[in-house]
């Protein structure tokens, strides 16, 4: 496979751009090899800049959900392109997506739009610890909530990739803000709430975790945190930035049947565009500026062009639930064909999978929280991945990172999937 163009680019990247990408994860430094510079991409496709095709599994980290280059979105964004790029200033398309997602996850009353994941998460733990007049956090670890400082402590997904869990720059005091328990351990949530005793102010977690590969919560785990919650006057936030109208239009919200006081969205919600949101009680969210006194601002926030990507994919999950039926029989095709694989090579490595969620761990162990995950042989996960890539199949640069599965991703692609799986183990025993 001819790549000199990408790494042409690479190395001009790196001159100006540190470490070359815009994103940690994007640099390979976790599997070994340069990454590819990518020209287009369409339904399951992507390619890159010397004419390369490949079978996409990342899928821009969730977004593209109906597969690259949909028509019914891109008609959406040349519509609102033409109409301008930006006002500034109210527009329709704000009101009627806020009104959407209102109705596709139920326990969203009021809703405030920002730009990224990130700015999602920050927002809603300053709106709690507005709301709660209580400083503290606790977050589980392995779960990705953004780079926000409060969440740089036992990091997954890039943080954990790149072995910086904890990064430099976040001050000792916002580190001791934040209070940290082991995924699935309702216990240890107990004990660290009840030494901190009317101190903290909300509870973030991924419901189900994608930032050290796809991890299930235990049978009564969410359930367990929602009365913690309940008891301790926390406020309970869903991080769904990943999961929310991916396992289904409400999010894992709706799978596991949990009302979370807050919800945190990005990725899925602005089609491909950059759009975060955050949203919940309603008074909750009355708090946020300029009706509560919790400030929260955003020169590009309710972009139109953003907005109408979203309205776009968002209004076609809504109306087309068959979707989540599809995408989880897919993915099950993976999972099933995977597993044969491995039982024809006497390998018994884990896979968890949920929706089209799903992560294949290099260990033999059950993977359920980040020490688990931590287990995997990450090198071998390395020799697999850039196997796949040299032969035409995109998966995640990481152990510590979930398959995003499109509705593009068909029979041939379930079959490309397996068959290359088989080769991998083939070459790699023989
Ligand atoms: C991706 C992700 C974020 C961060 O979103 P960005 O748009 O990258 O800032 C936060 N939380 C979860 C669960 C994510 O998967």
């Amino acid at each position: 496979m001819n790549i000199a163009t990408s790494k042409e680019l690479f190395e001009r990247a790196q001159d100006y751009i540190p470490g070359g990408v815009n994103s940690p994860v994007r640099a390979f430094k976790a599997v070994g090899g340069d990454p590819i510079f990518f020209a287009k991409a369409e339904g399951a496709y992507m390619y890159d800049e010397d004419g390369n095709a490949y079978l996409d599994l990342i899928n821009s980290w969730g977004p593209m959900i109906l597969g690259h280059a949909n028509k019914q979105v891109e008609e959406a964004i040349f519509k609102a392109v033409i109409g301008s790029p930006s006002f500034g200033a109210p527009s329709r398309m704000e009101v009627e997506l806020a009104e959407l997602i209102t109705e596709m996850v139920p326990s969203i009353e009021k809703v405030r739009m920002v730009n990224s994941g990130t700015e999602a998460t920050m927002s809603a733990i300053r709106l709690a610890r507005g709301f709660t007049k209580r400083d503290k956090v606790l977050k589980f670890e392995g779960c990705y909530h953004g780079h926000g400082d409060s969440f740089l402590i036992a990091a997954g997904s890039g943080a954990a990739t790149m072995g910086i869990p904890n990064s430099p720059g976040v001050t000792e005091g916002t580190a001791k803000d934040t209070l940290l328990a082991p995924f699935n351990d309702l216990e240890k949530v107990k004990e660290v709430t009840a030494s901190n005793k009317g101190e903290i102010a909300a509870i973030i977690i991924e419901p189900v975790p994608g930032n050290m590969g796809c991890v299930l919560p235990n049978s009564g785990f969410l359930e367990g945190l929602r009365s913690l919650c309940d008891e301790e006057g926390i406020v309970l936030i869903f991080d769904e930035v990943m999961s929310g109208f991916r396992l289904a239009k409400g999010g894992a919200q709706e799978v596991y049947g949990i009302k979370p006081d807050l919800t945190t969205l990005g990725k899925i919600i602005g089609g491909g565009m950059p759009v975060g949101a955050y949203g919940g009680r309603k008074d909750i969210m009355d708090f946020v500026s300029p009706q509560g006194p919790v400030y929260q601002a955003g020169t590009l926030s309710g972009n139109p062009v953003a907005m109408a990507a979203g309205y776009a994919q968002l209004s076609y999950l809504n109306e087309n639930p068959e979707v989540y039926t599809d995408l989880e029989k897919t993915t099950k095709q993976i999972l099933e064909g995977y597993q044969k694989v491995l039982k024809k090579h006497k390998l018994n490595y884990t896979m968890n999978q949920i929706g089209s969620m799903i992560s294949l761990f290099f260990t033999d162990q059950k993977v359920f929280d980040f020490e688990t995950a931590k287990s995997c042989d990450t090198e071998l996960f390395g020799k697999y991945f850039r196997f796949n890539l040299e032969n035409g199949v995109y998966l995640p640069p990481s152990q510590f990172e979930t398959w995003f599965i499109s509705t593009c991703i068909g029979g041939e692609e379930v079959q490309k999937i397996i068959q290359t799986f088989d080769q991998f183990l083939k070459q790699s025993q023989g």
